[in-house]
């Protein structure tokens, strides 16, 4: 990085000095994946842990001096102090890394990773869900795999909203401006201490950005944030908020995404050799190299088929309508002069982004243009790889279908951030000692038969009652200090039965998903959830995104079951899903249930980090289970196909959801126990669910995969080769 540039730790600690290294993790998320560190915040002072939702600069600012010096006499807590710092310092030292060992000659060359959003952590909520947290997973592995990456998105100051749901369960939302100097994020600053910025061009005036930095272990994620001296109050709100429908607000966050990120990436004197765009948000990036170039001497053709060999695109969106898109007088309106800057035309310029609105007549498409100046591209699981070369099938009209230049790299999950600490443990005792090494060896976990069945059984009963205790808690604080209508106490899981066999529901309320599918027979169900001696419980939590009426109804739809009296406490809906939430439903229930209408589940990940928690998927063949399903460790629901009629298709996904949990799954968990008392047969379909699947959709296969077949032949293609050693590659 440019060494005129500085990151700044804008908040300093008075820490006891045997203990002043815990300061380092106020600004390096590495505690993040790593439950050793984080369990020192618990040692220290575990109810001030929780009441700062595990922030670690609100902690180390209000933790209480007796605490502090209660630990530093603690040889035990310094013991563990101790072997925590060193692994953090021989981390981010990092020589000795797969991506150094796999390409020793590698140079200087750098990765740009640009998305629209980024899921790191609940105490740093400037993410909406899914591609949120796939950006932020993907962040963690590149660290852990050593590869010279930086990341390019926003600080969205005022965050995402959090939810309330009302009586009559209708979704508010609340947004809050965020206290900036809690989070882990450093202002950057130039030698004479001013912020670093950078500014673009919306409608003839110009809109400045100034830049912050997360560490997120080894890699630098640069976070722009219009709310900056000299922008007018609207100009300052720009980036203040996630997905807004308002398409001049849209197209203006766009703009300082793409055609921002590139100037940040400038300012700070880098040069990457390979950019990557996860999901086309972050596709105006390409012209503004094509810009570079030709203002350097190069004809546009030329500078095109530069950024193609060293660009990446991840699509991430099944249905035409859910690609952004923009019609051309918003094109005209937002880059009037810029074509002339590319040495083209008006129409030369539409040419390369030009699709069939979805409104008739023609329009700028993100994901089009990002397809046009990309050779590498890909889609989220072999399905969606299919379903994609088949959407953008007219931009290659001379190709057949199946050789479209669209691949997939199925989405993983970031086993460090989602596998329950108790379950690190019994894989530390029973696995290969360098299991967390070797995560994406299937070898590896065929060790998991070593874990005897009795001790897996206890991990896994004491995580289904830290979140029940957790949700109990929750429940006691809501009725303790809000005006609130009792039901909704219950309706928040105060009836929850830690031994009843629970099935988690959780993501984004979008209508494809199908929130309401397993309530689509009330009386079949109620009747399944109150049988004697086999109770089931359901628990609901996800948000809508604010302008989605139908999503909004849907959620309408499971709290008015959730508070029907007849479900005796066993329909449970959960406020303001986020990180933390997920972590304790993915490590706590038994089944994890996804039911959306094929196939416009590009991947899903959730029921990647509840597989490797020992869960048991129960989900629809769509996005990466159908990928991961092997009779064996979960269950189908419906077929491997496709209806035209989507009443057909939900009437038989959810016939087929009620004889298998009916028949199979209740039976199974219930009826089938050894005489220990263990379920045996489920067990066997635990094991086999962590044996195949830990392997294979971790961020470890994920990165590795983007590292090979795209980013390296990306960065070859650039001035300085990268060698790979032939040996260990
Ligand atoms: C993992 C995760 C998601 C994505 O889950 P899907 O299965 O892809 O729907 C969304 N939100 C949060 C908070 C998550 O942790």
């Amino acid at each position: 990085m440019n060494n005129h540039i500085t990151a700044e730790t804008p908040v300093t600690f008075s820490l006891p000095r045997r203990i002043n290294r815990l300061a380092d993790f106020a600004y390096n998320l590495w505690w993040i994946w790593n439950p050793e560190a984080i369990r020192l915040f618990n040692l220290i002072d575990k109810a001030l842990w929780e009441a700062v939702y595990h922030n670690p600069i609100v902690f180390l600012r209000d933790v209480g001096r007796a605490q502090l010096n209660a630990v530093v006499n603690d040889r035990h807590f310094l013991d563990a102090y101790d072997r925590v710092i060193k692994n953090f310092d021989s981390y981010v030292k990092g020589n000795h890394t797969w991506y150094h060992k796999t390409y020793p000659n590698a140079g200087e060359e750098q990765i740009a990773y640009f998305s629209f959003e980024f899921g790191l952590h609940e105490s740093i909520p400037v993410y909406a869900g899914g591609l949120g947290v796939l950006s932020g997973d993907h962040l963690k592995e590149a660290s852990d795999l050593g590869l010279p990456l930086v990341a390019v998105g926003f600080l969205y100051t005022q965050g995402y909203f959090s939810q309330k749901i009302s009586e009559d369960g209708w979704q508010e939302n609340r947004n809050q401006a965020l206290k900036l100097e809690n989070l882990p994020v450093m202002p950057l600053k130039d030698e004479n201490g001013k912020p670093v910025t950078v500014s673009v061009d919306l409608t003839g005036r110009k809109v400045f950005a100034k830049l912050w930095q997360i560490n997120v272990g080894r890699v630098p994620l640069i976070l722009l944030d219009s709310n900056v001296e000299p922008n007018n109050a609207s100009d300052r709100m720009l980036t203040s908020r996630l997905y807004s429908n308002d398409l001049d607000l849209r197209i203006s966050q766009e703009i300082i995404l793409g055609i921002g990120g590139v100037r940040a990436i400038r300012a700070l004197g880098l040069n990457p050799a390979a950019w990557h765009m996860n999901e086309g948000h972050s596709a105006f990036l390409t012209l503004e190299r094509v810009r570079e170039m030709v203002l350097q001497g190069k004809t546009f053709e030329e500078a095109c088929e530069v950024v193609r060999r060293s660009s990446i695109f991840t699509t991430h969106t099944p249905v035409p309508a859910g690609n952004d898109e923009f019609a051309l007088w918003l094109i005209d309106k937002y880059f009037p002069l810029y074509w002339q800057e590319l040495g083209i035309t008006r129409d030369q310029f539409i040419d390369i982004a030009r699709n069939k609105a979805k409104w008739g007549g023609d329009a700028f498409s993100l994901p089009v243009l990002a397809m046009h100046l990309a050779n590498y591209r890909n889609g989220v699981s072999e399905l969606h790889g299919e379903v994609s070369r088949k959407m953008w099938h007219f931009l290659w009209p001379d190709k057949q279908e199946k050789d479209v230049p669209i691949s997939h790299i199925t989405n993983g999950v970031h086993t460090g951030t989602w596998l329950a600490r108790q379950l690190r443990g019994l894989f530390d005792r029973y696995l290969a000692s360098d299991w967390l090494e070797r995560i994406d060896d299937p070898t590896v976990w065929d060790g998991i038969d070593n874990i005897p069945d009795a001790e897996l059984w206890m991990v896994r009963r004491h995580l289904k009652r830290k979140l029940m205790a957790y949700i109990m808690e929750r429940s006691r604080n809501t009725w303790i200090s809000t005006t609130i209508h009792p039901v909704q106490i219950i309706a928040g899981g105060a009836l929850l039965d830690p031994y009843a066999l629970t099935i988690g529901f959780a993501r984004r309320f979008a209508t494809y998903k199908r929130a309401n599918l397993i309530l689509r027979d009330m009386d079949r169900i109620m009747n399944l959830l109150n049988q004697p001696n086999h109770p089931v419980q359901i628990i609901f939590a996800g948000k809508a995104h604010p302008a989605d009426e139908g999503g909004k109804l849907l959620i309408q739809e499971v709290y008015r079951a959730v508070k029907n009296a007849r479900n005796g406490g066993r329909l449970v809906f959960l406020e303001d899903y986020d990180m933390n939430i997920a972590r304790y439903l993915v490590q706590g229930v038994d089944i994890w249930l996804n039911t959306p209408r094929r196939p416009n589940e590009a991947s899903g990940t959730s029921g990647e980090k509840a597989a490797i928690n020992g869960v048991l998927n129960f989900s629809v063949l769509d996005g990466w289970w159908r990928e991961g399903f092997n009779g064996k460790n979960g269950w189908a629901i419906g077929d491997d196909i496709e209806y035209a009629d989507h009443d057909a298709q939900d009437s038989a996904d959810a016939a087929s959801l009620y004889d298998t949990l009916e028949n199979e799954i209740i039976p199974m968990y219930y009826d089938q126990r050894s005489a220990d008392n263990l379920p045996d047969e489920w067990m066997a379909r635990m094991k086999e669910s962590i044996r195949t699947m830990a392997p294979q959709f971790c961020t470890r296969r994920m990165v590795k995969e983007y590292m090979t077949d795209m980013y390296l032949p990306a960065m070859q293609s650039s001035v300085n080769k990268v060698v790979v050693n032939k040996e260990k590659g």
